[in-house]
């Protein structure tokens, strides 16, 4: 399964730092924003599978922000755990009442934020858990790792495996080979950025036999992403 993201949205540089740092050590991969509107932004461009919120932030509110995240269809079921001052009873009501899933009071202790963060990932149900991911005429089964095309089977390898289902879970996001490499080998494993290059192509030859249409598009100075215009037009 591709690692999980967290975007946390802190206003405390030395909170925010601890947060990631421990975040990291659990092996999910973590997005920082210390304003609310940069929040904001960064929920589009990383499309997150959690997000811890701070309730005051500068730009817009935790609040506002959590609000905004319920209010569009693409994060409406997006776990979102506030972090709320200390004894501040009405804020924890009004921040479950505007859509938290759960809340932590400052000052938390870090294990225990982090098992919270693990069990609101477990219980969600992101678009991680689903058995079957389907992006127009290829169908990938996690539980069989078996993926075909249109009705072919096809035989990837577990790295390519594991690349179009990173794909395949945010189409048309386009990913830098930085973010490839973090989501599909892990962060703390020392890949050379080419890897990502050759796998790519390697996946290419592999849904691509005998066909025109190439689901993944090679955006120049970027990286790449499944483009999801291949899907209308089979
Ligand atoms: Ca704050």
């Amino acid at each position: 399964m591709a690692v999980p993201h967290i975007l946390v949205v802190e206003d405390e540089a030395s909170l925010s730092l601890l947060l990631q740092y421990n975040l990291e050590a659990e092996g999910y991969t973590v997005d920082i924003a210390d304003r609310g509107d940069e929040a904001e932004l960064k929920l589009r461009e990383t499309n997150p599978d959690l997000v811890l919120l701070d309730w005051m932030l500068p730009g817009v509110s935790g609040i506002e922000l959590c609000r905004r995240i319920r209010a569009r269809a693409e994060t409406a079921t997006l776990p979102v755990i506030m972090l709320t001052a200390r004894g501040e009873e009405a804020e924890r009501i009004r921040g479950l009442s505007t859509g938290a899933d759960d809340y932590i009071v400052k000052p938390f202790s870090v294990p225990e934020l982090v098992a919270r963060v693990g069990a609101l990932l477990r219980r969600a149900k992101p678009k991680t858990v689903s058995r079957i991911l389907q992006s127009g005429d290829i169908e990938l089964d996690r539980e069989t790792h078996r993926v075909h095309r249109a009705s072919r089977e096809l035989q990837l390898g577990p790295t390519e495996f594991k690349l179009l289902e990173f794909f395949m879970q945010s189409p048309d996001r386009v990913f830098s080979r930085e973010q490839l490499l973090d989501g599909v080998w892990g962060h703390d494993v020392y890949v050379d950025e080419r890897t990502v290059d050759v796998h790519v192509g390697r996946l290419r030859k592999a849904i691509n036999k005998g066909r025109a249409k190439d689901p993944i598009r090679t955006v120049r100075g970027s990286g790449y992403s499944l483009d999801k215009r291949f899907m209308d037009t089979d």
